[in-house]
């Protein structure tokens, strides 16, 4: 004897109301545009004229600094998305500076790059560092992959060049409201 696996019963969603209610749905819908549009206790943030400050700790690029590298790997093998990898370069030999050695360093493919910061956390010698901004415009996707060079200098933040940073804080009556960085210095935000 075959058993047969149950009909399925096509389920459909309970009607709310028919046409009233969707005229009704769509009219608050309108109305809720219209508070936002009226009420002045809202904000828009004019990025990239305008821009959140972030704090210091925030993790935006990492960037190498190479002195301090003792090429352990340490920071490549704990990289979840295989963001960072390890090549070998010609250096001079510590005792005999007229021959070279091949030394590890890190290097970083930003496209693969969660900001994670595991790498940084893990590196023993505080060779990696975060800057706190994230927002670089590349030209195309090779430049996202950051050479030896590359990943020795702080990338020119063009959006703190061209705008205003402001704060973000809570304010009794309004709520999240905007304000400039010099103002929240003063006002011991
Ligand atoms: S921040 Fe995370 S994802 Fe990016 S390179 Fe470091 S470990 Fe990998
Ligand atoms: S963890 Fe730090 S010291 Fe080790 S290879 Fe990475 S950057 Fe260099």
């Amino acid at each position: 004897m075959s058993i047969m696996p149950p009909k399925a019963v096509a389920k459909t969603l309970p009607r709310r109301g028919g046409l009233f209610a969707g005229v009704a749905d769509n009219l608050a819908a309108l109305m809720i545009g219209l508070k936002y549009f009226v009420n002045p206790r809202r904000f828009s943030i004019y990025y990239p004229r305008e821009y959140p400050e972030l704090r210091q700790g925030y993790r935006g690029f990492i960037i190498l600094n190479k002195a301090k590298c003792i090429s352990c790997a340490a920071c490549a093998r704990i990289c979840p998305s295989a963001a960072m990898k390890m090549i070998r370069v010609p250096v001079p030999h510590p005792k005999e500076p007229e021959k070279t050695v091949t030394k590890q360093f890190p290097v970083i493919n930003y496209q693969r790059c969660i900001f994670c910061g595991y790498c940084v956390d893990i590196c023993p010698t505080e060779a990696l560092y975060h800057v706190n901004y994230h927002d670089i415009v590349y030209d195309n996707l090779a430049e996202m992959f950051w050479d030896l060079e590359t990943f020795q200098k702080e990338p020119e933040y063009r959006t703190a060049l061209e705008g205003t940073p402001i704060r973000l804080v809570i304010h009794e009556e309004y709520g999240l409201v905007k304000i400039p960085v010099r103002g929240a210095e003063e006002n011991g935000g």
